[in-house]
């Protein structure tokens, strides 16, 4: 039942959970609204923890989403280090570690997703860090200092984003990726192979098709630590490290779901308001999985303008509003000088096109799929960002030759490319 009133509970206080509450205020949403998270900190968001925060740029106050006071001005009811423990959906409650039991007439599932953890031996050695909080960053501060050796595992986003501040602060990192190439699940091979180049000159050591057998500690006749040393390869190879940090990819938090008869499969599954398969239940962010208007499949996205969207729908489902217009999925990552900006989502292109920058290095590419836009990857060029997103929109058809000629503006690109209200069903390799 849809309202303005009643009890909405929502588990996770983090980008998409922390959205859900704002916008049940904006919406009118004139009943209580309960936002417990585990966390001891206010909702906050992520993306500077391997980026500005990391690098001691900015500090912990300008990770917040709002003022920590807001949330009691927009009555809100803010539970910190408050973990929900089960749901009982007969009686519509849920129970929290503490023992603690509160009724919803609504509920959101907004618990997002936790760090994959590395199944190799030594891999509790002291010294192996991970990053996905700001407890996490305190953690391994001290390891990017100049001179430090960093042995980073992943070269997905985590690791190159953590492997350019290492650098910038004068530490040493080596990433160490099991693929053949970087950023394998998110970029296509045109994109990654720029990456590697662009690490590379910039003094990251980057080791691909390298599997980690093992993580040892310092082995001497009188010393045997616990704090890590080296990390031991596939190849019977050996990389000294003074720390590691290990960005191999999430697993989302579906526990509490799954254990109350909720549908899950790679997340929770939902439908286009964000609604599970119990009509009084959400689940929103890096926790769900939604059938996505531009490829016609079911995916998890983890990236904060799909957290904030849903985090929309689902207030608005709540508030009984009609449903918002579809976002076109994007990303971004910040490594050294380079901004990436990613529109749509790869996996059906049959054809890359790449667009020169001013120096002549590629500046974007444009993955087509029988000739329809699917997807963009825009490195120091917000213009072409900004032109793919409306053409994703529309569905649209550039002329490939406009598309890799430089002297042709985007807006130039953008205004014969035909219109096509034609699926093209494709899909992204790994749903992420
Ligand atoms: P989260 O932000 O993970 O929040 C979920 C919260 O739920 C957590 O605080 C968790 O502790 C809590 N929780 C879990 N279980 C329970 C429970 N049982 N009871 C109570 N609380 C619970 N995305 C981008 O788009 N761009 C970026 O540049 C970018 N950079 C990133 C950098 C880092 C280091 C990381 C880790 C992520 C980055 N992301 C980025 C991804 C983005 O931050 C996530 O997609 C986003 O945070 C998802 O929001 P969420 O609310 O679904 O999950
Ligand atoms: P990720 O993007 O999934 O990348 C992890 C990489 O590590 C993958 O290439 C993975 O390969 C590889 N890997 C897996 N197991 C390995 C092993 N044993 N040894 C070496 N490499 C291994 O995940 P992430 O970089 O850890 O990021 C975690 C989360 O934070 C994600 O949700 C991500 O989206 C988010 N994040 C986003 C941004 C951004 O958007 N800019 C920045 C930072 C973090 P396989 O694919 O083969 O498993």
């Amino acid at each position: 039942m849809d309202s303005k009133d009643g009890t909405v509970i929502i588990l996770g206080a983090g980008q998409a959970g922390g959205q859900c509450a704002a916008s049940l205020r904006r919406l009118g949403y004139t009943g209580r609204i309960v936002l417990s998270g585990e966390e001891a900190h206010p909702p906050y968001q992520r993306p500077p923890l391997s980026k500005t925060y990391l690098s001691g740029e900015i500090d912990e106050s300008r990770l917040w989403l709002q003022p920590p006071e807001t949330w009691a001005e927009q009555q809100v009811e803010l539970r910190l280090s408050c973990r929900a423990k089960r749901i009982d959906r007969d009686r519509q409650l849920v129970i929290f570690a503490d023992g603690r039991e509160e009724a919803y007439s609504h509920l959101v599932l907004a618990t997002g997703a936790r760090v994959r953890t590395l199944p190799v031996p030594g891999a509790d050695l002291d010294g192996v860090r991970y990053l996905r909080s700001i407890a996490d960053v305190d953690a391994l501060r001290a390891d990017f200092a100049p001179g430090k050796r960093i042995a980073i595992i992943g070269g997905g986003y985590i690791g190159l984003e953590a492997a350019s501040v290492a650098s910038k602060l004068g530490a040493k990192p080596v990433v160490i990726e099991a693929m053949d190439r970087l950023l394998a699940r998110v970029a296509v091979p045109e994109v990654s192979e720029f990456y590697r180049a662009a690490h590379d000159t910039r003094g990251v050591s980057i080791r691909l098709n390298a599997q980690v057998a093992a993580l040892k500690p310092k082995s001497g006749l009188f010393s045997r630590g616990k704090s890590v040393a080296k990390v031991e390869l596939g190849n019977g190879e050996t990389i000294a490290c003074d720390s590691v940090l290990v960005g191999i990819g999430v697993v989302p938090n579906v526990e509490l779901a799954a254990a109350c008869g909720l549908a899950t499969g790679n997340g929770i599954v939902v439908d286009e308001v964000c609604r599970t398969n119990d009509p009084d239940i959400y689940a929103i962010g890096d926790c769900a999985e939604q059938e996505n208007w531009l490829t016609g499949s079911r995916l998890r996205l983890e990236s904060v303008p799909n957290a904030l969207d849903q985090g929309k729908r689902a207030a608005g489902a709540i508030c009984g509003d009609a449903a918002p217009k579809r976002e076109v999925p994007w990303f971004w990552s910040d490594q050294f000088d380079l901004r990436l900006q990613t529109a749509g989502l790869i996996g059906a292109q049959d054809t890359t096109i790449t667009r020169a920058g001013e120096d002549e290095t590629p500046r974007s590419f444009f993955h087509l799929a029988d000739g329809v836009l699917i997807a963009a990857d825009c490195i120091n060029d917000p213009h072409s960002f900004m032109a793919a997103k409306m053409m994703l929109q529309k569905r649209a058809r550039p002329d490939p030759a406009a598309l890799a000629d430089p002297d042709v503006a985007m807006k130039d690109v953008m205004k014969p490319a035909q219109a096509t209200v034609r699926a093209c069903g494709h899909q992204s390799p790994r749903p992420g």
